[in-house]
């Protein structure tokens, strides 16, 4: 999971700011599927226009990474693959911190396009001119927002797990790696668990979740299958480290 897919001859190709951009054709697809409760056979166009919103975000997401390396001195390419993508660089970068920029900086491009795009209403209001633009609007804030948050969470692979392995290799040393892993396996189990209670109805949630503010995720199928992979690959790191150091110790 989260490695870089092979070329296919349906494949997208091109460069944007010298970098160059590959779209798996498994990207479509995810789109297509996430977005099915846009569709509706009179009015096609919600569907293309949440496809849109996905596309630019998810390439805004991983320029930022990009650019981060470029930052670094590390050139890097662009592959949009699945519900999401990578940048992947071509050289190691140097510093903790600054690998920490590189992470972070990729849910910060999509924060700074959300902050565009609700400083532009609010200087030219547009949202409000149709349903369909009033689509556009809260897609592109909510992917760019709520998928930012969700990304930052300390979960391996997720951009929130690189930092939190940074972290806790900085202040812990080798200890830090186990560390960042338990933080992984528990924040990876906690949100399934969730996702599970949300997906099952779970009263006394439901009846939280009613009160909350509009940008509180609610989990569903999706984010208890991430998750839950998610969870179990952390575990099963942490078992390979326990062998590791058990043997190493001998
Ligand atoms: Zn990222």
């Amino acid at each position: 999971m989260f490695c870089e897919p092979d070329r296919t001859g349906y494949d997208l190709n091109f460069r944007l700011f010298g970098f160059p951009v590959r779209v798996h054709p498994f990207f479509w697809l995810c789109t297509l599927i996430f977005g099915e409760s846009a569709w509706n056979p009179d009015r096609p166009e919600f569907l293309l226009g949440w496809m849109a919103v996905a596309f630019v975000s998810f390439l805004v997401h991983e320029l930022g990474h990009a650019v981060a390396f470029r930052a670094c001195g590390v050139g890097s390419h662009v592959v949009l693959y699945a519900l999401g993508g990578l940048a992947v660089p071509w050289d190691h970068v140097n510093g903790r911190g600054k690998r920490v920029a590189v992470s972070l900086a990729g849910p910060g491009a999509g924060f700074v396009l959300a902050g565009l795009v609700w400083a532009s209403n609010q200087a030219t209001p547009w949202a409000g001119a149709s349903l369909f633009t009033a689509f556009l609007y809260t897609q592109l804030l909510w992917i760019n927002i709520v998928w930012g948050v969700v990304n930052l969470l300390p979960v391996f692979p997720l951009d929130g797990g690189r930092v939190s392995q940074e972290v806790c290799v900085g202040l812990l040393g080798r200890r830090g790696i186990r560390v960042a892993l338990q933080l992984s396996v528990g924040t990876a189990g906690a949100v399934a668990v969730y996702s599970l209670l949300c997906l099952t109805a779970f009263a006394p949630l439901m009846a939280v979740l009613a009160d909350a503010p509009w940008w509180v995720p609610v989990g569903g199928l999706w984010t208890l299958v991430l998750f839950g992979v998610l969870a179990h690959q952390s575990y099963q790191l942490l078992q390979q480290l326990s062998w590791t150091e058990s043997h190493w110790e001998q």
